[in-house]
C-alpha cells in the first residue's frame, strides 16, 4: 500500500506557530525530508520528537527524490518541511509533490505559516485579487519586466526579496507603477524585530534610505 506525502509548514520565526496538526504529522511521519537537517532538528528536539532526517533541497540529486518516492511507495508517511514556512512556495517541494501524483501517492497539505500571505493579510492593501512572484530574477532588466508585467495584472502583488535589494526593487516599483504606488514593507514577522512599512514607493524608499536593512523582506504593492 502506498503512504502518504505531508507538506508540514513550520514557523516563520515563532516557534509557537506550529500548528497542532504539524506536530501530530511530525509525530507520525516515518521520515522526514527537510531542508537543513541542523535547523530541522532544533525544531524536532524543541517539540520533544525524534524523527530520520533526510535531507532535501533544490539541488538534491536524482538519487534523493527517488529515495523518497520508494519510501513512499513502500508505504511510509513522510513529512515535508523547509527551513520555514510552507514547502513549495519558494522552497522545494514541487518536483517531489508531481513524483508522488504521477506515482499515484497521496499528498496532504497542511496549512500553516506561509510569509507571503501572512504579508497580505497585514498590509492594509487589497486582497480580493493577487499576484504572487517569489524572488525576482537577479538581472535589472527582466525583474522590472516581471514587476511590470505583475503590476499590469491588477492585483496586489507580492514579492520575496533580500533586506540587501529591497531599497532597489523599491525603485523598480516606483519606475514601473509609478512613485504614488501604494507600497508595503514586512520585515521580519512573528521575530522580535518585526516591522510593517507602509507608504507610496516614493515614501517607502525615504524611510529606509541611510539604513541597513537586516532580516527577512516581503515587499506588496497595489498599482
Ligand atoms: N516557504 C516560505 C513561505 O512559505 O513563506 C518562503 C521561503 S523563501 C526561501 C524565504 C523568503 O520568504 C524570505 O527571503 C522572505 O522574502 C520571506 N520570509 C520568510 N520568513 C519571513 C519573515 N519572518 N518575515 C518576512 N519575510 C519572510
Amino acid at each position: 500500500m502506498a503512504g502518504t506525502l505531508y507538506l508540514v509548514p513550520t514557523p516563520l520565526g515563532n516557534l509557537a506557530d506550529i500548528t497542532l496538526r504539524a506536530i501530530e504529522a511530525l509525530k507520525k511521519a516515518d521520515v522526514v525530508a527537510c531542508e537543513d537537517t541542523r535547523r530541522t532538528l532544533g525544531l524536532l528536539n524543541h517539540l520533544g520528537i525524534s524523527k530520520p532526517l533526510w535531507s532535501y533541497h533544490a539541488h538534491s540529486p536524482g538519487k534523493r527524490p527517488r529515495q523518497l518516492l520508494e519510501a513512499l511507495q513502500s508505504g511510509k508517511a513522510i513529512a515535508l518541511v523547509s527551513d520555514a514556512g510552507t514547502p513549495g512556495i519558494s522552497d522545494p517541494g514541487t518536483s517531489l509533490v508531481q513524483g508522488a501524483l504521477e506515482a499515484g501517492i497521496p499528498v496532504v497539505s497542511l496549512p500553516g505559516p506561509c510569509a507571503a500571505i501572512a504579508a497580505l493579510a497585514a498590509s492594509g492593501l487589497p486582497t480580493d485579487r493577487f499576484f504572487f512572484i517569489g524572488f525576482l530574477p537577479r538581472r535589472t532588466a527582466r525583474a522590472r519586466r516581471v514587476l511590470s508585467q505583475a503590476a499590469e495584472n491588477g492585483g496586489t502583488v507580492i514579492v520575496y526579496e533580500s533586506p540587501f535589494r529591497t531599497a532597489g526593487t523599491l525603485e523598480l516599483i516606483g519606475t514601473v507603477a509609478g512613485p504614488e504606488t501604494p507600497v508595503v514593507v514586512v520585515r521580519e514577522l512573528t521575530k522580535i524585530h518585526e516591522e510593517i512599512i507602509r507608504g507610496t514607493a516614493q515614501e517607502v524608499l525615504t524611510r529606509l534610505q541611510g539604513r541597513t536593512l537586516k532580516g527577512e523582506v516581503v515587499i506588496l504593492f497595489r498599482k
